[in-house]
């Protein structure tokens, strides 16, 4: 039996029935890891010591933990008590998590083992990995692409059969779309769903931890151990997950579809791939509607005006003072502008001095709350098409992976990629990603959208949909084959 092919339920009923143990599933990883990695460059750091000891210590106990034993990984904007956390930047290089987040101690506490952290663009900006200070990640499926991003380190690992699972962070598609780009499920969590506490933050009111994975029944199982209410976070709510059963048809499941969306789509590459996905869920019984969210073309401006004022203040602490290194100067505003003036990558620069920018006095109400009142605008009309529908089902992204260094010099041309993704977190709703079929050998994504607090729906109705795709089962990675 190839361990590392297994997803987590499948780890999971091996290691109860004691097929195998988890010193030799974490082991079996760590070798692939050692002999692999090196061409995708998913991690920046592996734990192999750690690992092995935590799956010995794992092994030897009777406890029934809901993860004991699964090696898992975690993007390096999570932090990990005593382990360095640097976001994909040379401003936290070397910096070590003075403690844990909640997602990171309650997989800890549910019996995972870590094996290491992953790469990511710098400060979770972006959509290809490519912006990583510890350079690129590659995608399994064709190595001179990007896996997407801004979790593409995650989504490579657990694509690379490097790992089982692995936690990403959503604040306009991060998980989605590198999960969609690699070919995996990944699911971003009703805003208040996951704990944000020792979350690297990018733009608080947005960003979410997400599980990426080979099933939708594993993201189900990864969401029920990080998620609840956390004393650390006031912004997570108490309201416990939907229980839901994995379906056999769609029969009765209304599904609709966003014309605002779609329009275009027919004419893009994916289209066909799209449309042979939803014909699929036709086929299976589901009702299929058009309708509408009628301000959805402003969804790609809320968001980035949003994203750079939330991510201008929030990235304010990094000082040279009080986290990471220093670069030398004389005076206090020497040392500020030389330690961020340099020890920040481009996009980061851009993003702070856009945010500074619209939360100047002056611009604030031009763009700062117009992009608050047309949030509002947004969460309305996804809660009238929910009126209509069940759920929505978009593409997760409007290409497929794109060539390293391609749109790295037109940051615009890298925003639109998430025209379908940002305004699920400009509305705080679930949506989840999975793959429905490849185009030039290369993964489609189609995402599911929930309303507030729905996964339970979501995940019933994507995972009749994965028996139907079955794209696990057809389609395997170049660097796995
Ligand atoms: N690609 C988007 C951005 O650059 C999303 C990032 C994210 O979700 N962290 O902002």
């Amino acid at each position: 039996m190839e361990l590392t092919r297994l997803d987590i339920a499948e780890t999971k009923a091996g290691l109860a029935a004691k097929t195998f143990s988890a010193e030799e599933v974490t082991n079996a990883y760590l070798e692939r890891i050692a002999t692999q990695d090196d061409v995708v460059h998913a991690f920046v750091e592996v734990y192999a010591d750690e690992a092995r000891a935590a799956a010995k210590v794992s092994d030897a106990k009777k406890a029934d933990l809901p993860l004991a034993g699964i090696p898992l990984v975690v993007k390096d904007n999570l932090l990990d008590m005593g382990h360095v956390v640097t976001a994909g930047s040379r401003i936290l290089e070397k910096y070590r998590s003075p403690y844990s987040a909640t997602a990171i101690q309650r997989l800890r506490d549910a019996g995972a083992v870590i094996l290491g952290r992953t790469n990511m663009d710098e400060f979770a900006m972006g959509s290809s990995t490519a912006s990583s200070a510890w350079g690129p990640t590659k995608n399994p499926w064709d190595t001179a692409r990007v896996p997407g991003g801004s979790s593409g380190g995650s989504a490579a690992a657990v694509v690379s059969d490097f790992c089982a699972g692995a936690l990403g962070s959503d604040t306009g598609g991060s998980v989605r779309q590198p999960a969609a780009l690699s070919g995996l499920v990944g699911l971003k969590p009703t805003y208040g769903r996951v704990s944000r506490y020792g979350l690297i933050a990018l733009a608080s009111s947005f960003d979410q931890i997400g599980p990426m994975t080979k099933t939708v029944a594993d993201a189900a199982t990864l969401l029920s151990v990080i998620s609840g209410v956390d004393a650390a976070d006031a912004t997570t709510c108490n309201v416990p997950l939907v229980s839901w059963k994995a379906q056999e048809s769609l029969k009765g499941v209304r599904i609709g579809i966003p014309k605002e969306y779609m329009e275009g789509v027919a004419d893009m590459p994916i289209g066909p791939t799209i449309q042979t996905a939803i014909d699929q869920l036709r086929a299976a019984g589901a009702e299929i509607k058009d309708v509408s969210l009628p301000h959805a073309s402003y969804a790609l401006a809320v968001y980035y005006v949003l994203l750079f004022a939330e991510a201008s203040s929030n990235l304010s602490r990094l000082d040279g003072i009080r986290f990471g290194p220093r670069e030398p100067a004389e005076t206090l505003k020497e040392l500020y502008r030389e330690t961020r003036g340099r020890l920040f990558g481009d996009e980061v620069r851009r993003r702070i001095m856009m945010g500074t920018y619209v939360l100047s006095a002056g611009y604030y109400d031009a763009y700062y709350r117009k992009a608050q009142e047309a949030r509002t605008l947004l969460r309305a009309d996804y809660a009238a098409a929910f009126k209509e529908v069940d759920l929505l089902v978009t593409p997760t992204s409007p290409t497929t992976a794109w060539k390293i260094g391609e749109l790295m010099d037109d940051p615009l041309a890298m925003y639109l990629a998430d025209i379908f993704t940002v305004s699920i977190n400009v509305a705080g709703l679930p949506a989840l990603s999975q793959p429905c079929g490849l185009l030039d050998g290369l993964p489609v994504g189609l995402q599911w959208i929930a309303p507030h607090w729905e996964e339970g729906r979501m995940f019933a109705a994507a995972s009749a949909a994965e028996k139907l795709f079955a794209f696990r089962e057809t389609h395997r990675p170049k660097i796995v084959l």
